[in-house]
């Protein structure tokens, strides 16, 4: 470690105690960086790292609403609004008992970097609650959304600030957010994104994440003069992103083994169909069940309990070539590396956001496997809410083949970019690299552009 990285780590710990995946998150960017900040001395001197990991404003706020019981329920809400030297804050909201504002300044501190790799023009935020929506009735979510968005709606603008969807949040939570926000500002306007197709929403933004972590992964076997065809893969989750990531690679022709959620994970010999997938859709976004329904359904499925305290996950230890983490932060460990290099995987590309340790990170780069973190493979996500933020200012909607084609030709570009940047910088294949350096440079330009602010 360079003495540089050590002393900037040495201080974030210090001024952001307790918050673990903060300190994971700019240590991986900080040690891609070092080469960078050696060969720019005006970075260094500019101080743009150190006024990188500031957030630029955070707001955490009171959320109380009222159960179907009549009971008062408080959570606590947050915005995180990292960085604007590229265009408005951008970033998803989450909802889930373990949000605390050590998690969101992790995702918000990504979220620059991924934004900047887009080609669009978004600063980087995060926010959400500690609100668990599962096992809630439509009128609760709806009820702690109106009050979510009581306070957020005075921080956010669509020339401000952006939020969208994450684990949690969806369509449902976002018609929820929106009508709010319009009744509290009396405007129509394209505050959130991954908005319902009749009120401003655009095609594709549900697939983007999923189908674009699907095309990196093509992009990346592309190098190697490979396809996705026969492709024996691992998807882990099976919300938003893990259901269209298994779409996507059902219809370049791989074959997908696994699914989870956070209980347990089904593995099925014989892979997922499309009609198997179309099960889990309804089980997931309609009747809000679980994965183990799916074993129940299709024999010769098996359902396999995830123990939340063991050393390692079971469903990276299975004989693949792909793996696809798509649940969320920090769930493929050191051990759980070592299984899937052992299996033969040999492509990982990062639906969810930072779901490998450093540990697992540092053995898949120096396995010189094909790697893709997840603030390169999952910008389509973000990237297409960029698509419907450029349709809502011109009140104009694409049609589905012209965003996806977007979609395909932004993830080239990503693609691209990690890897002449990997390459221009010394570490040739390594995507990490690749990444933190390419999203880092245009937002720090911006930045010694905008002077000290
Ligand atoms: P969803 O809420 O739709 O699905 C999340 C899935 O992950 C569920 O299957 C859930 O299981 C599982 N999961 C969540 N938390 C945990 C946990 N602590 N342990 C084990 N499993 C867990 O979220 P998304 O699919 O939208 O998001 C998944 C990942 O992708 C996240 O890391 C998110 O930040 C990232 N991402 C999402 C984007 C988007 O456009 N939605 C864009 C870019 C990245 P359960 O139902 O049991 O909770």
């Amino acid at each position: 470690m360079s003495e540089f990285v050590k002393n900037l780590m040495a201080q974030v710990k210090a001024k952001n105690p307790s918050e673990p995946e903060f300190h994971q998150a700019v240590f991986e960017v900080a040690s891609s960086l070092a080469v960078v900040l050696e060969k720019h001395p005006a970075y260094r001197k500019e101080k743009i790292l150190e006024r990188l990991i500031e957030p630029e404003r955070v707001f955490m706020f009171r959320v109380p609403w009222v159960d179907d019981q009549g009971e008062i329920q408080i959570n606590r809400g947050f915005r995180i609004q990292m960085n604007s030297a590229i265009g408005p804050y951008k970033g998803g909201l989450r909802f889930h008992p373990s949000v605390n504002l050590g998690i969101l300044k992790f995702l918000a501190f990504e979220q620059v970097f991924k934004n900047s790799l887009t080609t669009l023009p978004m600063g980087g935020g995060k926010g959400g609650s500690d609100f668990d929506p599962k096992g809630k009735s439509d009128g609760e979510v709806m009820r702690f959304c109106q009050s979510f968005m009581s306070e957020l709606f005075r921080h956010i603008g669509s020339n401000t600030d952006v939020p969208a969807g994450d684990i949690g949040v969806g369509g449902r939570e976002i018609g929820f957010l929106f009508g709010q926000y319009k009744k509290l500002r009396n405007e129509f306007t394209g505050v959130l994104t991954g908005k319902g197709l009749n009120w401003g929403g655009s095609l594709i933004r549900p697939e983007a994440t999923g189908y674009g972590s699907v095309y990196f992964a093509a992009e990346m076997l592309s190098t190697r003069k490979q396809t996705l065809e026969g492709k024996k893969c691992l998807v882990s989750g099976s919300g938003n992103v893990a259901q269209y990531t298994v779409g996507k690679i059902l219809q370049l022709g791989g074959k997908v083994l696994t699914l989870s959620d956070s209980n347990g994970y089904i593995y099925d010999e014989v892979g997922i169909t499309t009609e198997k997938l179309q099960f889990v859709m309804d089980l997931k976004n309609v009747r809000r069940g679980r994965m183990k329904d799916y074993a129940d359904k299709f024999k010769g499925a098996v359902y396999t309990q995830i123990d939340p305290n063991a050393d390692h996950n079971p469903l990276w230890n299975h004989k693949a070539d792909c793996a696809f983490p798509s649940a969320t932060q920090n769930e493929v460990n050191s051990k759980d590396a070592a299984n899937l290099l052992k299996n033969g995987v040999y492509v990982i590309s990062e639906g969810a956001n930072m779901p490998s340790s450093i540990e697992a990170i540092d053995q898949f780069v120096a396995a010189k496997i094909l790697y893709g973190p997840g603030k390169a493979a999952n910008a389509g996500g973000v990237a297409t809410s960029g698509l419907e933020m450029a349709q809502n200012s011109m009140r104009y909607n694409w049609t589905r083949e012209e965003v996806d084609n977007r979609l395909q030709l932004i993830m080239k570009s990503i693609h691209k970019t990690c890897v002449d940047t990997a390459e221009k910088y010394g570490t040739p294949g390594n995507y990490v690299n690749g990444a933190n350096i390419g999203g880092f440079v245009k937002v720090a330009d911006s930045m010694l552009d905008q002077g000290i602010v």
